[in-house]
């Protein structure tokens, strides 16, 4: 097991089009550090860098600038043999080089650590629930896409690899199974603790799997740290909004008087600094909207039941602006009604409405 440390690495891509050459910056400045068998997701919108950093950790393209250590020796240093990185893909593909010495190596190895690798593939095997034959030499054409993924990430493991890199390993396969695996993966990494970067663009994958999690955004790593960490205390509006579900209510605002006033609700203390007539967004969690009979009218627009969390989600349309919140699952309400809205003045979050800055 190594520690991942990756110092200011940088890289673009030329796209050339009719209209010119263009320049795509896939991966800015990023610095990271992954401890000992450590899982770090990373989570981002669309084509915001999240492949293209996993990539560069991986060895698989060279950086503009920046370096990639492996327990603080730079990645071009270490021989490819010795590199150890075990790496799943979409598909349950594994990197070309280790595909090429895969019989070869892996046997080799097995015979080096006789006494031990059979005790560790009969443990993957009961864990995942995958024969031995299927972990060593099953060809990927006869599996299903799930089973590939699951003998894809059982296979890498057996090689006890010192780095697992994964790159949305579980999104083509469906939600039920895609469940399942996740939760097998977890064990399986609580029982061979590897270090890991996990990339996904779902949340609630990052929640099961990960330590912590780091937002990317137009190839910056925006913020680091457990999940609860960025729900709680998100460092700007864009990680407030991704992380989070149903995504955070934001309402627009001013201030007046170190008050914030927006266009249905106000009166919440803000910042002493803020100059009056300052744009501020507000972000409200749903569960923080609350009905109260002095409250603001809104008509109910759509009604999500969530039974595991025993309430409703409502989506309302006030007089001037929108938004969610929840109410007891046990409450009568059909769309259309008129409900009457509040806000809790706890755990509120202010953004600079210019730059998306967290204020307050
Ligand atoms: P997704 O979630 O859609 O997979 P991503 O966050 O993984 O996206 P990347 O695949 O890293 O994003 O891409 C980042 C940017 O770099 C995108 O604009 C993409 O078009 C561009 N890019 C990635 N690889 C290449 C390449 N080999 N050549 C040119 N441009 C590339």
């Amino acid at each position: 097991m190594s520690t991942i440390t990756v110092h200011r690495l940088n890289k673009k891509f030329v796209h050339h089009a009719e209209t010119g050459e263009r320049n795509i910056i896939a991966v800015h400045d990023v610095s990271l550090k992954v401890t000992e068998g450590e899982v770090l997701a990373v989570v981002g919108p669309s084509g915001c860098g999240k492949s293209t950093l996993l990539r560069l950790i991986g060895g698989l393209i060279i950086p503009d600038s920046g370096e990639v250590l492996y327990d603080n020796v730079l990645l071009n240093e270490i021989p490819l043999m010795d590199r150890g990185i075990g790496m799943v893909f979409q598909d349950g593909a594994l990197v070309p080089h280790w595909e090429a010495r895969r019989s070869v190596g892996f046997f080799l190895w097995l015979r080096k650590r006789e006494y031990e690798v059979p005790e560790r593939v009969a443990r993957i095997g009961k864990i995942t629930g995958i024969g031995l034959n299927d972990l060593l030499d099953r060809m990927p054409r006869q599996l299903s896409g799930g089973e590939r993924q699951r003998v894809a990430v059982a296979r890498a493991l057996a090689r006890d690899p010192r780095v697992f890199l994964f790159d949305e390993p579980f999104s083509n396969i469906d939600a039920k199974l895609r469940g399942s695996a996740r939760v097998e993966l977890r064990r399986l990494l609580n029982e061979f603790p590897v270090t890991s970067v996990y990339v996904t663009h779902d949340q609630h994958e990052a929640i099961a799997l990960a330590n912590r999690i780091a937002v990317m955004n137009e190839g910056q790593i925006i913020q680091i740290g457990t999940f609860e960490q960025l729900y709680t205390s998100p460092r700007s509006q864009f990680v407030a909004e991704f992380i989070g579900t149903p995504p955070i209510n934001i309402l627009e605002g001013r201030v007046q008087g170190h008050a914030w006033y927006g266009r249905t609700f106000g009166g919440f203390e803000v910042r002493h600094d803020l100059e009056d007539g300052a744009a501020v967004n507000l972000g409200v969690r749903a569960q923080d909207v609350i009905l109260d009979p002095e409250g603001e009218n809104a008509v109910v627009r759509t009604i999500t039941p969530m039974y595991a969390e025993h309430h409703q989600l409502l989506e309302l349309e006030g007089s001037r602006e929108s938004w969610r919140m929840h109410v007891p699952e046990d409450l009568e309400v059909r769309r259309g009604d008129i409900l009457k809205c509040a806000i809790k003045p706890e755990n509120l979050l202010f953004f600079d409405g210019k730059t998306g800055q967290r204020i307050g």
